[in-house]
């Protein structure tokens, strides 16, 4: 069989100095290869995604019925306004809570605004 006798010679090389620096050389790099593998993980974004959609997410709302604020989980493809974990009425829209006074209002459509209570600075940009 001649794949055995090529096998049979490659060993033989492995055997000799050379071949010993490429065997070691190729074992570290696989080595390497899956740390790197290890470490990063097999590109976690779509699974990332996967877990919420199904999940849903954890967002801020606040009810224009009963200015209730509460932070809730709701689909992914749920749109606003949705039911209020008050009042029952599907009164809740996207809230914001301020980090200066905790208290929670309806999030504006503005990028940057103003606290309505203590006029605290939000958003982006
Ligand atoms: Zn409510
Ligand atoms: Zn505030």
């Amino acid at each position: 069989m001649a794949q055995d006798s090529l096998l049979s010679r490659f060993r033989g090389w492995l055997q000799t100095p050379a071949g010993k620096w490429v065997g070691i050389v190729a074992g570290l790099a696989l080595l390497a290869l899956a740390v790197c593998i290890f470490v990063y993980g097999p590109s976690g974004t779509d699974t990332e995604i996967e877990r919420l959609r199904a999940g849903g997410r954890q967002v801020w709302v606040f009810c224009r019925n009963c200015e209730h604020g509460e932070q809730i989980r709701v689909g992914v493809d749920e749109a606003f306004p949705v039911i209020c974990p008050r009042c029952g009425q599907k009164q809740a829209v996207q809230g914001y809570r301020c980090r200066s006074c905790k208290r929670i209002f309806e999030l504006p459509a503005a990028r940057r605004f103003a606290c309505p209570y203590c006029n605290t600075p939000h958003g982006a940009g």
